[in-house]
């Protein structure tokens, strides 16, 4: 059995959404220091790093994130690969790709995937995300899920409509996967977000784990 871990490892310095708090991950006792055990303080948003969307983000519906279906969460997913020229997820893009009928969790890998492999600290504004019109064409076609390899879903100076179209049509955005090392096809996904209560997201371990 072949798992592809597609979680972002929490860590000071990540790439935050910019003006979102750095993330913080700080040893607050120390063994180290004489103290019989070791204990590290959290400090970060519920939208740093590999992390889940809920509807209460962008609609102020108070769905929030441990309300998400766990049954939406885990299940097959496909791995759609993305060519390096493609800059943003549009209708036109998704009706020539090769999404198999059926499909119901949908993650994209994409150029934005390089920058996780190689490291990039800083946030990247040009990022590869889905237009208005490509949520409006998964939303459509029953997507329950879409994954994306960077902090969001939308362009970075369009956030809101793409957000809108897929929380209102029930569809769980998950962010902020490393797909490098995953090629294309289907897997089984598994994303545990954090049992937040009253939050409008929740950082999440996610993995692939690729079926025989
Ligand atoms: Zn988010």
């Amino acid at each position: 059995m072949k798992i592809y871990d597609i979680s972002l490892s929490v860590t000071p310095g990540m790439p935050v959404w910019p003006g979102d708090p750095p993330v913080e991950v700080v040893q607050i006792v120390s063994m180290d220091e004489g103290s019989e055990y070791n204990m590290t303080h959290l400090r970060l948003s519920a939208h740093a790093g590999t992390h889940v969307d809920a509807p209460h983000h962008f609609l102020n519906d108070r769905r929030t994130v441990e309300s998400l279906p766990l049954e939406i969460l885990t299940g097959p997913a496909f791995v759609l690969h993305l060519a390096d020229d493609v800059s943003a997820i549009t209708a036109e893009v998704l009706s020539c790709s090769s999404i198999p009928p059926r499909t119901s969790r949908l993650l994209f890998r994409t150029r934005n995937s390089k920058l996780w492999a190689s490291n990039i600290p800083d946030f990247q504004h040009d990022f590869v995300a889905v237009t208005a019109d490509g949520a409006d064409w998964l939303a459509s076609r029953g997507i329950r899920l879409v994954g994306v390899d960077y902090l969001s879903v939308a362009p970075y100076d369009d956030s809101v409509p793409t957000h809108r179209i897929l929380l209102q049509a029930g569809v769980v955005v998950l962010e902020g996967l490393n797909l490098s090392q995953v090629p294309a096809g289907y897997y089984h996904l598994y994303c545990l977000p954090l049992k937040l209560a009253g939050a409008d997201g929740a950082p999440a371990r996610a993995i692939l784990v690729a079926e025989d």
